[in-house]
């Protein structure tokens, strides 16, 4: 079994959702007491999340790096990065260390690829809906193409994911507000729902949409279970 690197943290919520699916994962195929042999790097989110909005991606690709290559050194066989955002800095990450990552969007593409899917809604934060490191792959690497929602929608949803799900806490109108948002992204053509955002499925789950949801914590988790064995 390969071992693990994960950089963590962002936020820790979704974190411990990874680390429950991955060791689940590795025993549902390996039975017994088997879990996975894995490392993870925690960063504490309120310098991470401050340096976000203050848009200093450049000192962020520093700490990720940092984070990354403290992974290596600790004898992780290839490396994850907890969360959809912050795949902004993947490349530079990938240049400055000599193991593999696995990137979130390539596994969650081979899933909407799988179903036979050609146009996706996308919910995440600001920086995953708006910039280009995200919607860019799915369609130039992947042929999908990428629906986001309006303005406002955009930035509720980046509101709850930092004032809600990343401190833990889930509101019931949260959800309806994000079902309304699905619906209209049903509407504009979407065939299924990427929730790229790795707390979102801590609050949306595949009985609140009528079509196929893409939750990228299971199938990254699912995936870093795959590469290890
Ligand atoms: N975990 C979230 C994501 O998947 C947001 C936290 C962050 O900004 O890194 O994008």
């Amino acid at each position: 079994m390969k071992r693990i690197g994960i950089i963590g943290g962002m936020s820790w919520e979704s974190s411990a959702e990874y680390y429950r699916i991955i060791n689940e994962t590795v025993k549902e195929k390996l039975g017994g007491l088997h879990s996975a042999e894995l490392i993870m790097y925690s960063v504490d989110f309120e310098e991470i999340e401050r340096l976000q909005h203050e848009g200093n991606w450049e000192k962020l690709t520093i700490r990720m790096i940092d984070a990354a290559k403290r992974l290596e050194r600790a004898g992780a066989d290839f490396i994850i990065i907890a969360t959809n955002t912050m795949h902004k800095m993947a490349e530079d990450i990938e240049k400055n260390i000599n193991i593999p990552l696995l990137h979130i969007a390539d596994a969650t593409a081979e899933k909407i690829k799988e179903k036979g899917l050609k146009i996706v809604g996308l919910l995440g934060t600001k920086f995953t809906m708006e910039q280009d490191f995200y919607r860019v792959r799915l369609r130039e690497k992947h042929g999908i193409e990428v629906v986001i929602p309006e303005e406002d929608e955009r930035e509720f949803i980046h509101n709850v994911i930092f004032k809600e799900l990343c401190l833990g806490v889930i509101k019931e109108n949260s959800r309806e507000g994000f079902k309304k948002i699905i619906g209209k992204l049903i509407k504009r053509g979407s065939e299924g729902i990427v929730l790229g955002c790795t707390e979102i499925p801590l609050l949306i789950k595949q009985r609140d949409v009528p079509l196929p949801i893409f939750d990228t914590t299971e199938i990254h988790g699912k995936a870093a279970v795959d590469f290890a064995l």
